[in-house]
């Protein structure tokens, strides 16, 4: 049996088991072994079920670490993991909870494995990967200004409830996060279906991305070409939910901060040239 393949997921459980010992050692809070132990856990199964050709591996994990996020965190344990629950924390000068959560995934976890989180981990994208539309039916529309929208109303929106000083924010935040995700889901389907592609929430509307597309610009982790296989047939960029042209290497290439690493694009390559 070959032990080498198997490194990757060892790898990454290693990581997260690190993350989750000093965080517990060092905030005192043992919720964080358990939290990114679990999550570390996911991440590895993940792996280990692609290493083994699983055609679900990536939406297994996905599921797992989503559904554990949306319904333990969010709506049993009241934490707001949404961004206006990182500006929340972030006003109040704690790190915990939500400001964690965007530093290890969503601001410097990006500058090694890019936009994993959108692959593997985000909620959102859990219902709308389940939708008819996975990979784009229509060319890709010129809105992600719209991003920018969504990013500065969010910070709006938190920063004008600090300013009125209003009272409850705990409970606040928790009914922002339940009417923030139901906002989300019916945009996010309902963009789905009016341009037939899955991610058009992901390409136009997620405050996240203004995070996410320039830490993953720099990632360690990217999908390359081998130039000397390829053939030029077009096959990967064909089936890529996010757009990205990655038969060219360079970091400048078209919508290469969109990469998902969902690897649908190594899969579909009939030289194995990424
Ligand atoms: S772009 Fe936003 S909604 Fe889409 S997967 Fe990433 S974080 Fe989730
Ligand atoms: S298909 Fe390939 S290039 Fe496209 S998002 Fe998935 S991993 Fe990235
Ligand atoms: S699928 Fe493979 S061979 Fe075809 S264009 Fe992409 S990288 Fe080249």
């Amino acid at each position: 049996m070959k032990i080498k393949k198997y490194i990757p997921p060892l790898v990454m459980l290693i990581v997260f088991e690190a993350v989750a010992v000093t965080l517990w050692l060092t905030l005192g809070n043992i919720f964080y072994l358990f939290n990114f132990s679990y999550i570390g856990i996911s991440v590895s199964l993940g792996l280990f079920l692609y290493i083994k050709k699983y055609k679900h591996a990536r939406r297994i994990t996905q599921l797992l670490v989503g559904l554990y996020m949306l319904i333990y965190l969010g709506i049993i344990s009241n934490e707001n993991m949404q961004i206006e629950g990182f500006w929340y924390y972030l006003f109040t000068g704690v790190f915990e909870a939500a400001t964690i959560h965007y530093a290890v995934a969503k601001i410097f976890g990006p500058l090694i494995f890019g936009r994993g989180w959108c692959g593997y981990a985000c909620w959102t994208a859990m219902v709308l990967d389940f939708l008819p539309y996975k990979t784009p039916q229509q060319p890709r529309k010129k809105l992600g200004w719209i991003r920018y929208i969504t990013f500065a109303v969010s910070f709006a929106f938190v920063a004008a409830l600090f300013l009125a000083n209003v009272g409850n924010m705990e409970r606040i935040m928790f009914w922002a996060f339940i009417v923030g995700n139901v906002l989300y889901y019916a945009v996010g389907i309902i963009l789905a279906f009016a341009f037939k592609d899955n991610r058009a929430f992901c390409k136009y509307i997620c405050p996240i991305t203004v995070f996410l597309k320039p830490m993953s610009y720099f990632s360690l982790l990217r999908i390359k070409c081998d130039k000397s296989k390829c053939v030029s047939c077009g096959k990967c960029k064909k089936v890529c939910p996010m757009n990205v042209d990655v038969t060219d290497n360079s970091r400048k290439r078209k919508n290469g901060t969109e990469c998902i690493l969902c690897f649908e694009c190594t899969k579909a390559c009939p030289k194995k040239a990424l």
